[in-house]
């Protein structure tokens, strides 16, 4: 359940409670998949205080959505970060995700808008622990063209091909999908980024085709840290089987080391891999241990 009667949610300026909220059956985001979102993660840190991990560059990049499709936006990254604060000292939660939601009004035409509306919802999350490893496939379907799409917007529409490839991957037994680009290079998962090793040096598929995930840049910064060196291409399905490891990371995925893809079983141990390595420093970071 993400909300029970006393839920509270900020919506439109105000804080209200999840069940009591309305929102227009008429607008333009319901009808064809027009709206802009994010996925944000608070935790309780080492000194027991609650904190939004990196809430500047989610919100910013909720404008960023938002402008690059049109979509009306005036609000201002502080004002959206204090809210959601606020949106979790009222439920009282500590480990949480924050699904932050541009939406348009009511319109059945395809014209521009004059406004918008926003809302913060937020439900709890507990920390991943990590030590699950997924059974990843190769979806039959491929990332949107980013000529059809602007694909490094976080556009609900967009996550039609996410489910469709997440349902299809589970429906055959496994854990997760693995989308190709439309010139058959890997590109992320449904909802994180993925990221390979090979000899001991990282590798990531170049932007592009793939949501610009701030995870992903976390991934950068943390190598940077720790001197792994880390390299942006254009991968092959072949390259990533003849790969030692591999891991997908997103905000809600955090850093999660895979088995296998397809039939193809990594050789390196999860827990001897460069992918833990960065597992653990992810986990230190969001935490703000050390
Ligand atoms: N790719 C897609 C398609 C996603 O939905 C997400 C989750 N937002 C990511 C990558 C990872 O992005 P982030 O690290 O910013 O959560």
């Amino acid at each position: 359940m993400y909300y029970n009667n006393e839920t509270i949610i900020f919506h439109n300026g105000q804080f209200v409670k999840a069940a009591d909220a309305k929102m227009d059956l008429y607008s333009q985001s319901l009808h064809y998949g027009y709206s802009v979102f994010e996925g944000i993660r608070s935790y309780q840190t080492a000194s027991g205080e609650t904190k939004i991990f990196k809430p500047i560059e989610h919100f910013e990049r909720l404008k960023v959505s938002a402008q690059s499709i049109n979509l009306p936006y005036t609000y201002h990254t502080q004002d959206l970060i204090d809210a959601t604060y606020e949106v979790l000292r009222k439920n009282n939660f500590q480990n949480a995700y924050i699904r932050p939601v541009v939406y348009a009004p009511a319109n059945m035409s395809f014209a521009v808008n004059t406004e918008s509306y926003l809302f913060i919802e937020a439900w709890e999350m507990a920390p991943f622990l990590g030590d699950k490893l997924l059974r990843v496939m190769t979806s039959s379907f491929q990332r949107p063209n980013p000529k059809a799409f602007k694909i490094h917007a976080k556009a609900a529409g967009h996550y039609v091909n996410s489910i469709m490839a997440s349902q299809e991957a589970k429906a055959k037994g496994f854990d997760e999908a693995l989308l190709l680009d439309m010139n058959d290079h890997i590109a992320e998962g449904p909802g994180a980024n993925i990221f390979f090793e090979k000899d001991g040096a990282l590798y990531t598929p170049e932007l592009g085709h793939i949501l610009p995930g701030i995870t992903r840049a976390t991934v950068f910064e943390i190598c940077e840290q720790l001197h792994i060196q880390v390299t942006e291409g254009t991968y092959t399905i072949q390259q990533l089987k003849e790969a030692d490891a591999a891991f997908f990371c997103g905000t809600a995925a955090e850093i999660i080391g895979w088995e296998s893809i397809d039939t193809t079983v990594f050789p390196k141990q999860w827990q001897n891999s460069v992918g833990a390595k960065i597992q653990k420093a992810y986990t230190d970071l969001v935490h703000e241990k050390n």
